[in-house]
């Protein structure tokens, strides 16, 4: 059989701890030819993103049926997608794929930036949302997409995974990492079914593009026809060895990427 591919649909982060960069990092280690298609250029670096120029969205469509009309694809990942018309840009484009759509609701960098203006979630929402076979939002991104409180207890985390399966995706890692305390749990669900994946919270800085690497790398695991849960234990085991690795590298004056 030939090496699987995957496509990322998402934004460029040129200091390369997030977005496609780090997209197509991830598709390498995880042993998948890596594509991108651009939706927004934004300046940043390990301090924060001091500006975000958007890619029209007819030539978010034109790149991604360029790759369509000459290139097998086995995954998409779909990152920061930007706007409301890029929103259904997106969605129109990859209307006849049939394979994994694994949908990162990237909305705020971590420094604050907003990625995702307020007016596109509506689109994000009915758009997006039913086409993604797993869908990966921490608790701040899964409190925007339901418009309620951040979930603050397991339990809430179990109420709003239901919720979040309400809006249409076939499956929904919902990541813990916001929860506090020690552990870093997050909650696969799909069908009737809910698998807690617990995981350590590793004391580091360090974790710039940790939402894109882990949606990346469930891309490419999907792209190979693993199936989840087997694919979500395997990558999350594979992220916290990159968050343990991060501080190795010596990468920016703020919060650095991960290592793998
Ligand atoms: N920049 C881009 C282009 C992204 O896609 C993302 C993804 O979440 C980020 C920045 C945010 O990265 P982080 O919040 O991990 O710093």
């Amino acid at each position: 059989m030939s090496v699987a591919t995957a496509l990322s649909i998402a934004g460029s982060d040129p200091s390369g701890g997030a977005g496609i960069q780090a997209d197509l990092k991830a598709f390498s280690a995880r042993g998948v030819y890596g594509m991108a298609a651009l939706t927004a250029l934004t300046a940043q670096n390990t301090t924060g993103v001091s500006g975000v120029h958007l890619v029209p969205p007819g030539f978010v469509a034109q790149q991604i049926a360029a790759i369509f009309e000459d290139i097998r694809v086995d995954a998409i990942k779909i990152g920061m997608i930007a706007s409301a018309e890029i929103a259904e840009a997106v969605a129109d484009a990859i209307a006849g794929f049939a394979g994994p759509v694994v949908l990162d609701p990237v909305m705020v960098a971590k420094g604050g930036h907003p990625l995702l203006p307020e007016d596109a979630v509506g689109s994000l929402r009915s758009r997006l949302l039913p086409r993604a076979t797993l869908l990966t939002p921490n608790l701040p991104e899964a409190a925007a997409l339901l418009g309620c409180d951040v979930a603050d207890t397991r339990a809430e985390m179990e109420r709003q995974v239901k919720a979040l399966l309400g809006l249409g995706p076939e499956a929904v890692l919902l990541k813990g990492g916001h929860l506090g305390g020690g552990a870093s749990p997050d909650l696969l669900a799909s069908g009737n079914e809910t698998i807690w994946l617990e995981g350590p919270r590793v004391p580091t800085a360090n974790t710039h593009g940790t939402g894109c690497t882990l949606s990346s790398a469930l891309a490419a695991e999907l792209a190979k026809r693993r199936e989840l849960p087997e694919a979500a234990v395997t990558v999350k085991a594979w992220l916290t060895g990159a968050i343990a690795g991060a501080d190795d590298l010596d990468v920016g004056h703020g919060h650095g990427p991960t290592h793998h």
